[in-house]
């Protein structure tokens, strides 16, 4: 008889975000994750309005266009477009809950990917309390910030669902906080919409098929 922490199980990644635009900051820190946790897919999942942001500057589609130009010819990553029929501001656990049901993952480990920055505002996210339930989560170094929380009790939350061998992420289906040893890559999305709005060069911080979208289409100006 199976049970939730006997055999090594395929881990399904899952990266969310709003994508406006899609950056090397994104992808080369998830390439890298890929070979430290041995997996072969990753899911993006562009967001519809996160309900704790201000709303993309580029349209649903625009972001969508764009992430699948950035991917087209790397096969470690696929996009799950859900989100962006949604009608309803949508919500991560919403989306969580809805893959831990389908027949792929439902007796499979899931794990959510998000940055160091995103991980330290978690709290504000909502229903954050109730992932680890569903999943695990993935945390990607981003230049600046530091798994350290100010509140005592989110420190404590952190240290009690860590786990520093990546294997266990195969070992049960959620419950588990690994923080990557990924490459620290200086880039935002607001970055490159300064630098070009501003005029600056910014072709070297996405996929030129990005950069060509984003000049074709008139974006962030
Ligand atoms: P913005 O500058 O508009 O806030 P962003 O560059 O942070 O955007 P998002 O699409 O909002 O990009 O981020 C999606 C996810 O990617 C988040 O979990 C975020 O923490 C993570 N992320 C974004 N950029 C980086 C980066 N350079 N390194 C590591 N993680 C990143």
């Amino acid at each position: 008889m199976t049970n939730s922490t006997s055999s090594p199980r395929a881990l399904h990644a899952f990266f969310g975000g709003t994508f406006d635009p899609i950056h090397y900051g994104h992808l080369k820190p998830l390439e890298s994750l890929a070979i430290e946790i041995g997996i072969k897919r990753v899911i993006l999942l562009p967001n519809f309005v996160p309900p704790h942001r201000i709303p993309p500057q580029a349209s649903a589609l625009q972001r969508l266009n764009m992430v699948e130009l950035a991917i087209t010819e790397n096969p470690l990553f696929t996009v799950d477009d859900r989100e962006l029929y949604y009608t309803i501001p949508s919500y991560t656990i919403n989306t969580l809950k809805a893959l831990r049901a389908e027949p792929d993952t439902l007796m499979s480990p899931i794990a959510f990917i998000i940055g160091q920055d995103s991980l330290l505002t978690l709290y504000k996210w909502h229903d954050w309390d109730s992932f680890l339930d569903l999943c695990h989560l993935l945390v990607l170094a981003r230049p600046g910030y530091y798994p350290h929380f100010k509140r005592p009790d989110l420190q404590q939350w952190l240290e009690s669902h860590r786990i520093t061998n990546a294997m266990l992420l195969r070992q049960k289906l959620h419950g588990y906080i690994y923080l990557a040893h990924t490459p620290e890559l200086n880039i935002s999305s607001t970055e490159i919409r300064k630098r070009h709005h501003n005029r600056l060069k910014y072709d070297h911080l996405l996929p030129c098929a990005v950069h060509r979208y984003i000049e074709l289409h008139g974006l962030y100006y």
